[in-house]
């Protein structure tokens, strides 16, 4: 299973910075590296985790002057031998580095593969090596915790402990039936139907989290509504003026959707069909709205917004009429204009905020209520463990099915070896959260997935 060829790759961003590394690691990474090394000692004399300074040569043409970091297997964060150059950031001389290194054999690393051998050889488990990944796109303080706290080992830690409990139940079952004799399932059914159902609230605890632990990591998903020229686009100027706007290209989707997020004060509002605010009005008033609907509906969070200057239209109460038993935001634009709207029309709507994305009113009060509304309990990572990730989320839920079908088998009063059939299913289902039952295959797109260099 464990690969030993040696690999390399920039472990850095490719733009112009003042250092940049280049990271080795396998069997022949320190041989390799001294090869291309000359300082004042070889690396292969170094104690582990010393560093010396020398030039990288390509015969007798010097590439760069750098800072070689030397760390021996199996302390390390592959597991292997590693060695990572300290080169100067620049894209063409870090390019120069590695194709020497590769001239002299080392193979160019596929994405994620450092840490798959830290995962292979056994160093951090799937979880964790989901939490690195993690705690690079954190985009916000939240997201950061949550991936360090996984980063640490807690998701891990609760699985092993699920799992054990499970295996220990069990292996009690199969001991009495290959030995009836000094094992006894006298009055087991009742007891192991107390434990499984304390087993499924465990992990039923777990899945409540999953909808919070979403949103922690990927942002509230938010929809923009409202009929054209409410000042849709201007909120959204509004939001993304205050911090950055991230706009990322993500690759694979179904299809080629450009996602934007907006830090809203520490926390990420993801934006649903932002094409459809940006659009001209023509194409907003053809699709009318079906197409703001549709976003309603996989939204976490709407904001609809209303136009203070003018009377309420069958497009609003169309939109209003859609908000119940959904988490949303009325607001009212154009406060700064005389208000033409007829407040007493929107009846019980709650959350109604009154703005002007011209004037920049009401920043705060938006940032506020969307707190209250998704982060009344403050999020506490020491006593509550968040899952942040729906491939741990659906081993958790077939987990859980698997103990159903157990506590159905227990009350039909079926034979004890019955039980076992499904525990083990559990077993199997929570060991994929860890990557002990997880197919290859699906490992590999796991850490296809990460960074190169990573
Ligand atoms: P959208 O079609 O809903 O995206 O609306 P826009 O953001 O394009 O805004 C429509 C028009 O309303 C533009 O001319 C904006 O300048 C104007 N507008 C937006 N917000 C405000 C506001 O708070 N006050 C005033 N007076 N005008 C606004």
């Amino acid at each position: 299973m464990k690969d030993s060829d040696t690999i390399c790759a920039i472990a850095t961003g490719m733009g112009q910075s003042a250092i940049g590394i280049i990271r080795i690691s396998g069997e022949d990474a320190i041989e390799k590296a001294d090869k291309i090394f000359h300082g004042k000692r070889k690396l292969s004399e170094l104690q582990s985790f010393t560093a010396s300074f020398g030039g990288i040569y390509d015969g007798d043409k010097k590439l760069d002057e750098v800072i070689a970091l030397v760390m021996r297997g199996p302390h390390t964060y592959t597991t292997e031998d590693t060695v990572e150059l300290d080169c100067h950031g620049g894209p063409l001389v870090m390019k120069r580095v590695t194709e020497l290194l590769i001239r002299e054999g080392i193979r160019p690393a596929e994405p994620g593969e450092f840490t798959k051998r830290a995962f292979l050889g056994g160093r951090i488990d799937m979880t964790e090596a989901e939490a690195v990944m993690d705690v690079i796109s954190a985009e916000n303080d939240m997201a950061l915790a949550s991936s360090l706290e996984q980063l640490s080992g807690s998701l891990r830690e609760k699985t092993v402990s699920l799992r054990d409990r499970i295996l220990h139940e069990t292996a009690f079952i199969e001991s009495a039936i290959d030995d009836p004799e000094n094992y006894s399932l006298d009055g087991y059914s009742e007891k192991l139907d107390d434990i499984i159902e304390g087993l499924s609230k465990e992990i039923e605890t777990l899945i409540s989290t999953s909808d919070e632990g979403r949103i922690i990591r990927e942002g509230i998903r938010t929809a923009i509504v409202g009929r054209p020229n409410v000042g849709k686009s201007s909120i959204m100027n509004m939001l993304t003026g205050t911090d950055r706007a991230i706009v990322t290209d993500i690759e694979g989707t179904t299809r080629d959707t450009l996602e934007e997020y907006i830090n809203l004060g520490g926390i990420t509002l993801k934006l649903i069909d932002t094409a459809g605010i940006r659009d001209t009005d023509d194409v907003v008033e053809k699709i009318g709205v079906d197409r703001a609907i549709e976003s309603m509906e996989a939204a976490d969070l709407i904001m609809l917004v209303l136009d203070s200057s003018e009377s309420l239209t069958d497009n609003d109460r169309e939109l209003i009429s859609r908000l119940r038993d959904k988490r949303y935001i009325v607001l009212i634009n154009k406060s700064d204009l005389a208000q033409k709207l007829d407040t007493a029309e929107l009846g019980a709507l709650q959350n109604v905020l009154y703005i002007s994305a011209k004037s920049g009113q009401g920043l705060d009060e938006i940032r506020e209520t969307i707190r209250e509304m998704f982060f009344k309990n403050e999020i506490d990572f020491n006593n509550q463990l968040y899952i942040t990730n729906a491939r741990h989320k659906a081993a958790l839920v077939r987990a859980a099915e698997s103990l159903g079908r157990v506590r159905e088998s227990i009350g039909a009063g079926v034979g004890e070896d019955f039980y076992t059939i499904d525990m083990m299913a559990a077993y199997e289902s929570l060991g994929e959260i860890i990557g002990e039952t997880l197919e290859d295959d699906l490992a590999d797109k796991i850490f296809k997935d990460f960074c190169t260099g990573k």
